[in-house]
């Protein structure tokens, strides 16, 4: 393996750079309320303002439910515009879209919009950049900016919905029906922000999107304390590990947080999760040829599996700037397929919508003419008992 590849540190705490404005789903109901109250409104404003912000109107002249005098002082204290459009790109015929969306601060994030025949799915963003120095992801490669707020995430699927509403994607007016964390960034390193947005997600309108919890997915390198806090939080959204593979070994280079926490431990915690949502688990394994995709890494995945309330999902390598490694061969992912199925494993691939714009998985960089620096700092001296994610919002 490429020693430069693996030469990032992981990071956990996230830098901190300026606030975004407050908004309005960075607050509770209650808060909410007390905050229109404050601006000399009457409470029930603040239910008008979240109905129109869940259903994508940012333009106060749309807002005619709200007194024309008010409109203004109440879009600029609690829906400040977030997330601005840096560009648009579509692929896979106008149904994929990502977008380069820029923060506040300049920082920058990408969401990838899917249309499926069922279904339509966006993949969001919960930091800029990511700490957890994967050397096989773009995103890891580039270290962590910041913690997006839940205003900034929940932004980011409100924007989607409104979209598939609009019909901005081909095929028509549509519903946003699924939302995955496989966006840039560690889900779980950014807790209390991804669980509010989670709320957000799954609260019906006009307090939130209405999703349902099995068409949500969080996706984590492992976090184990953070996967064991959702657990315990009952929200019951689809979990997903990225795993990549069997052995502490070649984990250990592949998701660096493994030399935390082990694949026993991760699994132990995933199981855990699933008995307590009665929801099956997937694994996520990037297929990447002659480093993880061996005949006999199969077996060792399938004995790992094996019984367990756990779906493997491979996923062909997409490739990434300035990265020795490339997919695996298709006789070598059929092979591997075929070797989870027989140890009795449930496995599917997963169709790389969005490469051609470098749209797919562990390709999102964000990059744009303005670069943003993203800040690597030493990895701290955190104890193993630290709890990650821990950190609520101030
Ligand atoms: N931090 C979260 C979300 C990351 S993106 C996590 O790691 O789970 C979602 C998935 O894409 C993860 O499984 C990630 O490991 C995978 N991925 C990253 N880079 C990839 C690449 N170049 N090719 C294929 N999958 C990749």
């Amino acid at each position: 393996m490429d020693d430069a590849m693996t030469a990032l540190p992981l990071v956990f705490d996230a830098p901190r750079r300026g606030t975004p404005p407050r908004h309005l789903a960075d607050l509770t109901r209650e808060e909410a309320r007390a905050a229109v109250a404050e601006l000399g409104q009457p409470a029930f404003r603040a239910d008008q303002l979240a109905r129109h912000f869940y259903r994508g109107v940012t333009d106060p002249a749309q807002m005619t439910d709200l007194p024309a005098a008010a409109r203004e002082t109440l879009t600029e204290a609690l829906l400040p515009g977030l997330l601005t459009v840096v560009r648009h790109q579509t692929a896979d015929n106008g149904r994929t879209r990502k977008t380069l969306w820029r923060l506040h601060d300049g920082a920058l994030v990408e969401s990838v919009l899917m249309r499926y025949p069922d279904r339509a799915t966006v993949c969001i963003s919960s930091q800029a950049g990511c700490g957890m120095a994967c050397p096989f992801c773009a995103t890891g490669q580039s270290g962590l900016t910041r913690n997006l707020s839940a205003a900034e995430i929940i932004g980011q699927a409100v924007a989607a919905a409104a979209a598939m509403a609009n019909g901005e994607l081909d095929g028509g007016p549509g519903r946003l029906s699924n939302v995955v964390f496989m966006g840039m960034g560690e889900p779980l390193a950014n807790y209390a922000r991804v669980r509010k947005t989670l709320d957000a997600l799954l609260t019906p309108a006009p307090h939130g999107l209405g999703l349902s919890q099995r068409s949500v997915t969080v996706s984590t390198v492992g976090l184990v304390p953070a996967i064991r806090r959702l657990t315990e939080e009952g929200r019951n959204v689809t979990l997903a590990v990225s795993l990549h593979a069997p052995d502490d070994e070649l984990r250990n280079t592949l998701v660096p947080i493994n030399t935390r926490w082990k694949v026993g431990e991760v699994i132990e915690a995933a199981d855990a999760y699933a008995k307590k949502t009665g929801r099956r688990y997937s694994i996520e394994y990037a297929l990447i040829r002659d480093v993880n995709d061996q005949p006999q890494r199969a077996d060792l995945l399938g004995k790992l599996l094996a019984g367990r309330l756990a779906h493997v999902n491979l996923i062909p390598l997409n490739p990434t700037p300035g990265s020795p490694w490339d997919a695996s061969p298709l006789p070598a992912q059929r092979e591997f397929v075929a070797r989870l199925r027989a140890a009795g494993v449930a496995t599917t691939v997963r169709d790389t919508r969005g490469q051609d714009i470098d749209g797919a998985c562990g390709q999102l960089a964000a990059a744009d003419s303005v670069s943003v620096p993203s800040v690597a700092v030493p990895a701290p001296s955190v104890e193993p008992t630290v709890e990650l994610g821990a950190e609520e919002d101030q």
